[in-house]
């Protein structure tokens, strides 16, 4: 798994974790402070209900009152037979309706029925919730105020109030009450509900008890003012029902108000949620996104061309390079340490390289050293034609000249001879090494026969100079050099190394200290040069 993966992955967790918990949080709030919102709304709603069903009743207890207050009516209960031409002209079903009434009913003192006025052909009893008639005796009335409530009847709810029949003047002894009723029929519940804006139902109660899966709200209703006939409610995701259970005037069950209403709120609370739960998912993938694209460019993409140019280095050995990244950041220091370790290592690889190039006793490049030029040196040749020649130079007699002076003092002569080629090296492309024991090459680029033979006798010259004594050497008193020669032709490099050696077979088979070689100018012996 890659870093950024890694990071990524930590990311991810960390910000679901935040976001969880956020939106739990979230939830836990909205739900709670918008149920409580919710909660007093509908309430309040319902409270409108109520006021709506109590000014009916209030406009009932006026209209009551006024005909309590009525002289006519008053005689009439005193004496209806005095009367019974009032009787028949007011105590009539038109009268209900021009006053918008249900019912009248006029009781004498004792709560007998004087007269009750109801719809032609209907059949109107008000009925306790038992199913049983209501004693009429409920409605005597002592005060002047009308008393109102509502009553179950043999057709719909009905609002009714009662007061004292008096004089217009309020005199007279007590001679009955008189009771009026609105039905509130459907009609009139559409009128209350167009006139509250409320979606409410009323219905009379069928059997005892509460609605199913209700839960009462006592704090609810505390806070509201509304009294123990409280509400009850039921609600789901969708919608809040409430009850408001009504008492007829016995206070007795007689039905109930239900108001069914959306629950907006709550809705605009999930869809809050929603919102910010996409939010938080945008703002993961987008925060995402931006860090994986910030890891990419600060970091990993810098590693990864970090890591490309050590694979580059580590491919073609080149110690020599440097590690390139932007920035003086961490990254900067790592590559600025690694850069520092390979000049260390380059330093050292070139030290190893010259050590094992480098002959150790005389400090000339070795044979690996010289097979590597020779190399270079002939494919050169062989591509420009530009000439090349060969020396392969070998001490005379040397085993005599340890036997003579010893192994040291022979080491020392050949460093000696080495210093001599080093010495007469003119050309800083000439290569002399050190092939042997007591053997010695020397490359010389663009060099032709002539110019190879000068060279070879001006180490012979220098050589003598030095006047090493050499007392077991056949040919002279001091160390001396037999030299071949080859210059490159079309061949192989190896045949011209064969051609080298094979002339220095020659000098030594013809004497030794003499230079041979194939093409040379003019033949070298012995005698040209020494003593
Ligand atoms: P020639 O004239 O035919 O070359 O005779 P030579 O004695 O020089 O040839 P040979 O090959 O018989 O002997 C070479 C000697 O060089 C033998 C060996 O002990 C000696 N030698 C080789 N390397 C070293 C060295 O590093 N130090 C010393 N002191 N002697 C060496
Ligand atoms: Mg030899
Ligand atoms: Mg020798």
């Amino acid at each position: 798994m890659g870093i950024r993966l890694k990071i990524l992955l930590v990311f991810g967790v960390c910000f679901g974790l935040m976001a969880g918990v956020t939106l739990y949080l979230l939830r836990q709030s909205v739900n709670d402070s918008y149920q409580t919102i919710e909660r007093r709304e509908l309430v309040a709603h319902m409270g409108r209900v109520l006021q709506g069903l109590e000014s009916v009743q209030a406009s009932l207890g006026s209209q009551t009152r006024d005909w309590a207050e009525w002289t006519d009516l008053y005689e009439y209960a005193r004496n209806p037979p005095a009367h019974r031409a009032w009787a028949r002209a007011n105590l009539v079903p038109q009268s209900l309706e021009s006053a918008n009434l249900s019912l009248i009913v006029l009781l004498d003192a004792k709560g007998s029925v004087l007269s009750k006025v109801a719809p032609s052909g209907a059949v109107l009893d008000m009925v306790s919730a038992a199913g049983k008639a209501i004693p009429m005796g409920h409605f005597k009335s002592k005060g002047r105020d009308s008393r109102c409530g509502l009553v179950a009847t043999t057709m719909d709810l009905m609002a009714v109030c009662w007061a004292r029949i008096t004089r217009s003047d309020f005199s007279g002894a007590d001679v009955g009450s008189v009771v009026m009723g609105r039905l509130l029929t459907a009609d009139r519940q559409d009128k209350l509900r167009a006139q509250t804006g409320l979606p409410f139902e009323m219905q009379l109660r069928s059997a005892r008890g509460l609605p199913e899966g209700v839960a009462y709200w006592p704090d609810v209703l505390a806070a509201n003012g509304v009294g123990a006939r409280g509400f009850w409610t039921a609600h789901d995701s969708q919608r809040y029902q409430l009850y408001y259970a009504l008492q007829d005037i016995l206070g007795q069950d007689l039905g109930q108000i239900t108001l069914t209403l959306p629950r907006d709120v709550h809705l605009q609370g999930l869809l809050l949620y929603a919102q910010v739960r996409s939010q938080l998912v945008a703002m993961l993938l987008g925060t995402a996104l931006v860090l994986a694209l910030a890891l990419d460019g600060l970091l990993l993409g810098r590693l990864r061309r970090f890591s490309a140019q050590l694979v580059r280095v580590r491919q073609g050995s080149a110690w020599d390079r440097r590690i390139h990244v932007h920035g003086g950041d961490e990254l900067g220091l790592l590559a600025a340490e690694v850069n520092a370790m390979m000049g260390l290592i380059e330093a050292q690889m070139a030290g190893l390289t010259t050590l094992s190039m480098t002959d150790t006793l005389t400090g000339l490049p070795n044979r690996r050293a010289f097979d590597e030029r020779l190399t270079l040196e002939f494919a050169r040749q062989q591509r420009s034609a530009r000439a090349l020649a060969l020396l392969v130079l070998d001490v005379d007699y040397f085993k005599g000249y340890n036997d003579r002076y010893g192994h040291p003092a022979g080491d020392a002569a050949l460093q000696a001879v080495a210093q001599v080629l080093r010495q007469a090296g003119a050309r800083a492309s000439d290569l002399a090494a050190r092939t042997g024991g007591e053997e010695f090459s020397i490359l010389l680029p663009e060099t032709d026969a002539q110019g190879a033979q000068d060279m070879a006798r001006h180490i012979q010259l220098l050589l003598q100079a030095q006047a090493l004594r050499h007392e077991n050497s056949a040919v002279a008193e001091v160390v001396t050099l037999s030299i071949g020669i080859a210059v490159a032709r079309e061949e192989s490099a190896q045949e011209f190394v064969q051609r080298a050696d094979r002339a220095l077979y020659q000098a030594k088979q013809q004497g030794r200290n003499r230079v041979c070689g194939d093409d040379l100018p003019k033949p070298t012996g012995a005698g040209t040069l020494l003593l």
